[in-house]
């Protein structure tokens, strides 16, 4: 019985510090290199409203109170790993397989968060589940994880559930998991900078229409009725949930790669 809480208590200690980890470099990564590459990025903010200090430190806070939700979360999947309810894959990779359960992955978080988010916005739960992480009307990258205790939960759960589904099918490769999470928290931190990094003309593309821009999810935050995609913007687009000034206002902030620093900042009038 000890020995099974203290493997319990290790397991957690080791999620959250490879957690912190991966939340750290993504968010103090994306801050830092802004602010080093800010004659680039600054015509590329998305609000005139600056975040506060106060506003960093409150996401950072709820990050990692999440991250230690994540860790608990975690243990579910631990605890079917070792019981074998979900297979491991061992030994060289089969790179088809690997590339299709990246691709299962993602797409089904994209669909798990699309009506997750949607849940947390019905009356009954936001206030409980969501306003936390809506406090930052205008986020940085220091708001990835900055959410109250229940979303967490809810954020966390599709690893469990996923990796069950996976394992059902084929033993799950532990480099998709790896590859996935980080794709996970580097979009995350990109799509709440505050700074739209893409080029004009990309939301209205056939070719990267479909993929969520910051300008996308920033809106969700600045007015919180529409863009409740985290990927894809498929299923705003079927759900009819896309800001309908989507395109105007990403194109007031976005920039071309080459020579958008030149150009003068035409800032949207969100919050
Ligand atoms: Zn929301
Ligand atoms: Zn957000």
């Amino acid at each position: 019985m000890f020995d099974t809480l203290s493997r319990f208590a290790l397991h957690w200690v080791h999620s959250f510090q490879i957690e912190m980890i991966r939340y750290l470099i993504a968010a103090a990564g994306v801050a830092l290199s802004y602010w080093a590459l800010r004659r680039w990025t600054a015509p590329r903010r998305i609000q005139r409203r600056l975040a506060s200090f106060a506003d960093r430190r409150r996401e950072f806070l709820l990050s990692v109170q999440t991250i230690a939700v994540f860790g608990v979360v975690d243990l579910i999947a631990f605890a079917a790993i070792g019981a074998g309810i979900i297979a491991i894959h061992r030994g060289p990779p089969n790179w088809a397989i690997f590339a299709a359960q990246l691709v299962v992955m993602i797409g089904a978080h994209d669909t798990w968060f699309y009506w997750m988010h949607r849940g947390l916005h019905l009356r009954a739960l936001f206030l409980k589940a969501h306003a936390a992480h809506h406090k930052s009307r205008t986020p940085t990258s220091w708001a990835s994880y900055a959410f109250a205790p229940i979303e967490s939960v809810f954020e966390s759960l599709y690893v469990p559930v996923l990796l069950f589904g996976i394992s059902l099918v084929t033993p799950v490769y532990p480099l998709a998991i790896f590859v996935f999470l980080g794709h996970q928290i580097a979009r995350n931190a990109i799509g709440h900078s505050g700074h739209e990094l893409a080029w004009p003309g990309f939301t209205r593309s056939r070719w990267t229409g479909w993929l969520t821009t910051t300008t996308h999810h920033d809106l969700h935050h600045s007015e919180g009725r529409y863009d409740f995609g985290l990927y894809f913007t498929w299923w705003d687009r079927i759900m009819g949930t896309q800001h309908p000034r989507y395109h105007e206002r990403f194109e007031a902030v976005a920039r071309p790669w080459i020579g958008g620093a030149a150009q003068p900042q035409v800032a949207t009038e969100g919050a």
